[in-house]
């Protein structure tokens, strides 16, 4: 499939002033190297200080007890009787005292009358040095509080997601990670698509799931190990949070191995060398900015189908309609077969509803009826980036995704791919802000007119994935110059006609 050409880049760059290199002068050689410090593509220059993004925390780790002030509430949910709660506060007053086996063995005790006590869980996990120990209690907290921010982060801790820097500046209120753009494009670290056998150009069958080499029998063995991808939210959050840097990259600095030109590329994974013809796909940059697609939806529908599917909407009765005030007969046009990054979100919330009976206001007590009921949101999807518009994107985002394949960059073999420039966290509160809307418009819709109804969504928890979906963005022009956006699901077909616009 042949890109005709690029996409517009997703948002305009905002450092195009003139950089020159401070040892020969060049204009614009700049990159960020794999070591993240600035550097001169001509003379090697390189500036001393790197793009570090997590210093490691200045406070030496004081005793693991001391960083826990000690509190007499609980934060168990359900009933603990007198006799455990006495024991529970007996290990407390022990911690004080710096006695941390005597509170060791009063936890332990508790448990054996309640085993499901969170806060004596969590007292054993903190003063446990175990590592096992520690797993085994925060986990218990995690299994009846999946939310619970301190288990959480103790576990990625001690799963090694999270440094232990990381870690304190997560659970720091106070903190607040810097989105920083770069001053230099990042180093792309990229892989060329090509056959080992042979030397071959690699490209991705009928089926969308094999990479084959065009000129011998290879077929590359593809990664599944990678599953499907599902990711807590909570979770990316601390990672996020722990983080001092953001790196929000603009451009990428794409070498090719293949015969050693220099490229600069936005918004793209992908890259075909204007010079060799060789095709790349990024897998990292210098600064680590991105993450990689959990899967991929194939192709199945051909530029052919496509063109057919364009022309068919075009001869629809609405759009003839239309074409007898407007001249908008489709002099041009020009495709391109896109992957679009897409998150798509899974939530469990809680859906808090309050009914008050108006006709109760002026007397004495109103009529008020709270409940609390318990939804589920599967797959709402929120695109990556903006271009295509997100409006057809959403019209057209009706994809099978039981059909997805664990995502590999060989599968990007010959096809052109868009990089995210709406990350996880804010494609995440754009997620909410919609099943919120869609919650309190089902929930406070039927409302008799004497009742006042007040729906306040909880989100319980969330999970996410970045998945691939295949996209014919095209381009019509219009006899009287109007230029209209159209996108095709490559997976279904769907088709949405975007607004035409003068340019
Ligand atoms: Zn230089
Ligand atoms: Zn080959
Ligand atoms: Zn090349």
């Amino acid at each position: 499939m042949s890109s005709i050409k690029p996409l517009p880049p997703d948002k305009p760059n905002d450092n195009n002033k003139e950089t020159r290199c401070p040892r020969c002068n060049s204009l614009d050689t700049l990159f960020i190297d794999e070591d993240k410090r600035t550097t001169c593509s001509i003379c090697g220059y390189k500036d001393k200080d790197a793009h570090e993004d997590n210093p490691p925390a200045s406070e030496n780790t004081f005793a693991r007890a001391q960083k826990y002030t000690v509190s007499y509430g609980i934060e168990h949910l359900g009933e603990i009787d007198t006799w455990t709660r006495a024991v529970y506060h007996t290990g407390l007053d022990h911690i004080r005292r710096e006695e941390y086996d005597e509170a060791m063995r009063s936890f332990y005790r508790a448990l054996e009358s309640e085993r499901d006590f969170i806060d004596a869980h969590l007292w054993i996990g903190r003063l446990s040095d175990d590592p096992d120990v520690k797993r085994e209690h925060f986990s218990e907290v995690i299994a009846q509080m999946p939310n619970h921010q301190e288990a959480m982060r103790e576990l990625m801790v001690l799963n090694g997601q999270l440094s232990a820097d990381e870690s304190a500046r997560s659970a720091d209120a106070s903190h607040d990670p810097q989105q920083v753009r770069p001053d230099a494009p990042a180093k792309a670290q990229t892989e060329q698509q090509i056959c080992p056998n042979c030397g071959g150009a690699l490209h991705v069958d009928l089926t969308g799931t094999q990479v084959v080499c065009g000129f011998c029998s290879y077929v590359k063995p593809i990664d599944s190990d990678r599953g499907y991808g599902l990711d807590n939210v909570s979770m990316a959050l601390l990672q996020q949070r722990g983080k001092t840097i953001v790196w929000d990259v603009g451009e990428h600095l794409w070498h090719c191995d293949n015969c050693g030109a220099d490229q600069i590329i936005t918004g793209a994974m992908t890259n075909i060398c204007p010079f060799c013809g060789s095709s790349h796909v990024m897998k990292t940059d210098a600064l680590e900015s991105f993450q990689q697609p959990d899967s991929i939806v194939p192709f199945l529908i051909s530029e052919d189908d496509t063109r057919k599917i364009v022309r068919e909407a075009l001869n629809s009765r609405v759009e003839r309609f239309k074409g007898l005030f407007v001249k908008n007969k489709v002099v041009a046009a020009r495709m391109q077969a896109t992957f679009v990054p897409m998150w798509y979100f899974d939530a469990v919330i809680e859906v808090h509803r309050t009914t008050t009976n108006k006709n109760t206001y002026y007397r004495g007590h109103q009529q008020v009826h709270r409940d609390k009921l318990t939804e589920m949101a599967h797959n709402v999807p929120v695109a990556g980036v903006d271009s295509p518009p997100r409006y057809l994107l959403q019209r057209t985002d009706n994809y099978d995704l039981d059909a997805v394949t664990p995502y590999d960059s060989a599968l990007l073999s010959g096809y052109h791919a868009q990089l995210y420039t709406r990350n996880f966290e804010r494609a995440m509160m754009l997620a909410r802000k919609r099943i919120s809307q869609t919650l309190r418009t089902q929930y406070g819709a039927d409302i008799p007119s004497d009742k006042e109804v007040r729906v306040s969504p909880m989100f319980q928890q969330m999970f996410f994935r970045l998945i691939l979906v295949p996209v014919y963005a095209v381009t019509l022009t219009e006899s009287d110059g109007d230029v209209r956006p159209v996108v095709v699901n490559g997976q279904t077909g769907a088709i949405a006609l975007g607004r035409a616009e003068k340019v």
